[in-house]
């Protein structure tokens, strides 16, 4: 506990790793005097009254919000239009309405048009995640150290873009502020990019179990394995954010395409100069990443890492 809750009622709509984390980190921190919170499914409800998550877990999106100061939609990025269509009516003046999708130019786009006059909407989005849903994936050390970017939109009410960042910092992330436009670039090529490349690696490797079979399972402690556990990530998830940011994957997807080429073709001629100069790029780029502390130098082999001793360690974005 940290000082004062930042916000008096916060609800949750979405009880997944993320809406779960968040109520498992703002009850450690203190961020907020009550939580309420509601899903999709039963079951989930069910769940998170058992796991204790909440002061009150509500069956419908509308009934969450009611009396809530700070609102959190933490459900995948295709169905936050729709979610916020269902409770506009019910939120309480002055309220904050943000959200946690991994794309923003879509969910600014989608849910704008439902937030009533005097409400504030101040997207969001943690870069942390793990490959694991549900509510019991969650835990309340996952914002921490991590970046948490807001996405304002020009005419935001400063004060509660005030009060978000307050939230996020109590909940131990780093906060940075950008357009949603600049987001979805920068994200598009940090984690959709990656993703979309590991979903394609294991796929092709699985395509040809013929030959490996056994092999891709017994010499998975290679660069392999790091693919699996990313293209282990949510499909329902996945598939929203790339249908979601189809204008900024496409232009990297072309840009690395390019890339790629350059790199097939040294490998073609038996152009070491050109590999070797690259990997010494790339080499560099780890290393800046690990001094600026988004992530260990300790060797990973598939152990919780030593530095989060209970759980494994945060990693952007599914690592997001
Ligand atoms: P998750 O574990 O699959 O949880 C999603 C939650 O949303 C579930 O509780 C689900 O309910 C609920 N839900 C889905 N559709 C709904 C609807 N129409 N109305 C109400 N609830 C609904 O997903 P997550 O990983 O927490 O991701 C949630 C959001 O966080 C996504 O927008 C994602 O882009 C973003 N994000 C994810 C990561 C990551 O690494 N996973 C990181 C940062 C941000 P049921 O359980 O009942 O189906």
């Amino acid at each position: 506990m940290n000082g004062r809750a930042v916000c008096n009622r916060l609800a949750l709509i979405g009880m997944g790793l993320i809406g779960s984390s968040i109520a498992r980190a703002a009850r450690a921190q203190g961020a907020a005097g009550s939580i309420i919170a509601t899903a999709r499914s039963a079951a989930t409800r069910r769940r998170v009254a058992e796991l204790g998550l909440a002061d009150q877990v509500v069956e419908s999106n509308a009934a969450a919000v009611e009396g809530a100061d700070l609102v959190i939609v933490c459900v995948p990025v295709g169905a936050c239009g729709a979610v916020a269509a269902e409770f506009s009516s019910h939120l309480a003046p002055g309220a904050i309405v943000s959200d946690v999708g991994s794309v923003k130019g879509a969910v600014l786009r989608e849910v704008t048009p439902h937030i009533p006059p005097g409400v504030h909407f101040v997207p969001a989005h943690p870069v942390a995640g793990t490959e694991n849903s549900g509510p019991d994936a969650g835990f309340a050390e996952l914002f921490v150290g991590r970046w948490c970017i807001l996405t304002p939109p020009d005419a935001a009410d400063s004060a509660a873009v005030g009060r978000l960042k307050a939230f996020w910092s109590r909940l131990g992330a780093n906060v940075e502020t950008m357009s949603a436009e600049h987001h979805d670039l920068v994200l598009g090529i940090t984690s959709h990019l990656p993703h979309l490349i590991a979903y394609t690696i294991v796929g092709t490797a699985d395509e040809l179990r013929e030959v490996t079979r056994s092999e891709v399972l017994q010499f998975s402690a290679g660069g392999f394995r790091d693919f699996t556990r990313i293209a282990a990530s949510d499909p329902t998830m996945w598939r929203d954010v790339f249908l979601a940011n189809k204008d900024a994957v496409l232009e990297m997807l072309g840009r690395f395409n390019e890339d790629l080429a350059t790199l097939t073709r040294a490998i073609r001629r038996g152009d070491g100069e050109t590999l070797f100069e690259q990997f010494t790029r790339t080499r560099a780029i780890r290393r800046g990443i690990i001094e600026i502390g988004q992530d260990s130098a300790a060797p990973d082999f598939g152990r919780p890492h030593p530095d989060l001793p209970h759980r494994p360690l945060a990693r952007p974005y599914s690592a997001e």
